[in-house]
Parts: structure tokens; sequence; C-alpha cells
């Protein structure tokens, strides 16, 4: 799997002599957490891997090189048995996906590590790593934090429609796609289809709404993309791929810096 960590950021390429040597309670591992899951069309399974890896990788890199800041292996298998029926998902069960957080928490507290982060790109996984992270610093006294996608970083150009309801392999999933690996977007294979439209608010909607139904994908986006990605340009990838590397950067450094509050 491509990714932009640099080496020295990997965790998985030090020693266990080198893991031995840090310094346990300053030190930060950051799980990614992501999914291998339909995107429409034109986007490949592994798209919110990539863009994890991306925009992790993009943020490290803006991190003083004394940050003692660690990437651990991407977890890529998510909770996405919203899009169960769509060929190439990859999905994880709820009880699963906690058990391996769980796992891994265990052995990065055994190891004596401190301060975890879990770094999540896919919305799936979302109520699952904000329970993950209560639950192991009840467990193990970890000091953890959650961080998601852009850590928000606004995407300017977007229109409002596109920023409500451009959510799975949309404009800003494949404007960074463009901008970062455009050989794996099929530009020629575009669907558009939207779950609400924000001038015809509803009280009941699959997703921002005051109800909400629970929806598979098959539910409502037949191509599995639910958003427009007509207007995505590489441009607009680059510049929304900086300005979240760069938040993301800052929450990474805020972790770092964090200090208990009693
Ligand atoms: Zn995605």
């Amino acid at each position: 799997m491509q990714t932009w960590i640099p080496e020295s950021r990997q965790f998985a390429y030090l020693t266990w002599k080198q893991v031995e040597a840090l310094d346990k309670q300053r030190t930060l591992l950051v799980l990614p957490t992501a999914a291998i899951e339909q995107h429409g069309h034109h986007l490949p399974l592994a798209t919110d891997t990539l863009i994890n890896n991306l925009l992790l990788g993009k943020a490290l890199d803006k991190l003083p090189a004394e940050a003692p800041v660690y990437a651990l292996p991407n977890f890529c298998y998510g909770k996405s048995n919203e899009h169960i029926g769509f060929p190439g998902t990859l999905a994880l069960s709820a009880s699963t996906f906690m058990a391996v957080i769980r796992d891994i928490g265990a052995s990065v507290k055994a190891s004596g590590f401190h301060r975890v982060c879990l770094y999540n790109t896919h919305g799936g996984n979302t109520a699952l790593d904000d329970v993950m992270a209560r639950d192991l610093r009840a467990e193990f006294g970890l000091r953890t934090f959650y961080l998601s996608g852009a850590a928000g970083a606004r995407a300017i150009g977007i229109n409002e429609q596109e920023r409500a309801y451009g959510f799975h392999a949309a404009e800003w999933e494949t404007s960074l796609m463009l901008a970062a690996t455009p050989e794996l977007v099929r530009s020629d294979q575009y669907t558009v289809n939207y779950i609400a439209q924000i001038d015809n608010p509803k009280l009941l909607l699959p997703e921002f709404a005051p109800a909400t139904f629970s929806w598979l994908t098959r539910d409502i986006a037949p191509s599995g993309v639910m958003g427009d990605p007509t207007p995505a340009t590489a441009e607009n990838g680059a510049k929304w791929i900086a300005a979240a590397a760069t938040k993301v950067a800052a929450a990474l450094q805020a972790m770092l810096d964090f200090e208990e509050l009693v």
C-alpha cells in the first residue's frame, strides 16, 4: 500500500532496542484506522486508507524532527458493513474491530507507552474509535486522543450542498486522490448522487437531520457515491491536502504538549 509516512516516523521500522530507549511518557503513537470498501465506479477500494497515509504522512513531515511521534501500521480494515453488497468491500464487525484496537492498546501499554492517538478517515469507524479511545483510557490508563480526517480544516471552494452531503467518493476525496494518486482515479466513470438537498430540509433523513434512519449504501446510493465528484480537481486537492496536513500536525503537537487537567 502506498504511503507518504516518512521512514523515520514508521514505528514498525524500529528495533525493539530502539523502542526500549524511547521516552515512554511523552512519545505519541498514532494508530491509523481506515477502510477497504467500495468508493463508487471511479475510486479504488483503498481510498480511505490512502487518504489516511497521505494526510498523516504530510502532517508528520511538518513536525520538528525531534518531536517523538510514530505512526503504527495502518489498521486498514474498518467497520464498513454499510457498503456490504458492493463487491470488494472487506468489513469487520464492530466487535472484531474493537477487539483488535483493544489488543493493540494492551500491547502498547505493555511496551510502556502512554500517549496514543486514533486517527480515523472512515466514517463507519467514528463511533467505535470514540468508544475505544475511552475504553483504552479506562482499562489501561493510556492517555488517548481521537482525531479524524482533515482535523477541521475547511475545504475552501466547495459549495454548500457538497459540503453538507458530499461525504463518500465525492468532490473532497476525489480531489485528494487526483492530487496524490491520479492514476487510480477513473475520471470518466463519475456518478452523482445526493441523499438530500440543503434547500429542502426534512425532519427525517439518512444523515444530518433531527431524526435519521439507519441506512445501507444500497438503500440510498445505487452507484456507491454520496455527493458529486465531477467538480474535483487536482489543484484543489493539493490545497486541501496542505490545509489538512497543517491542522493534523497542529493537533498532534497539541497531544504531545497535553497536560492533564487535574
Ligand atoms: Zn472514503
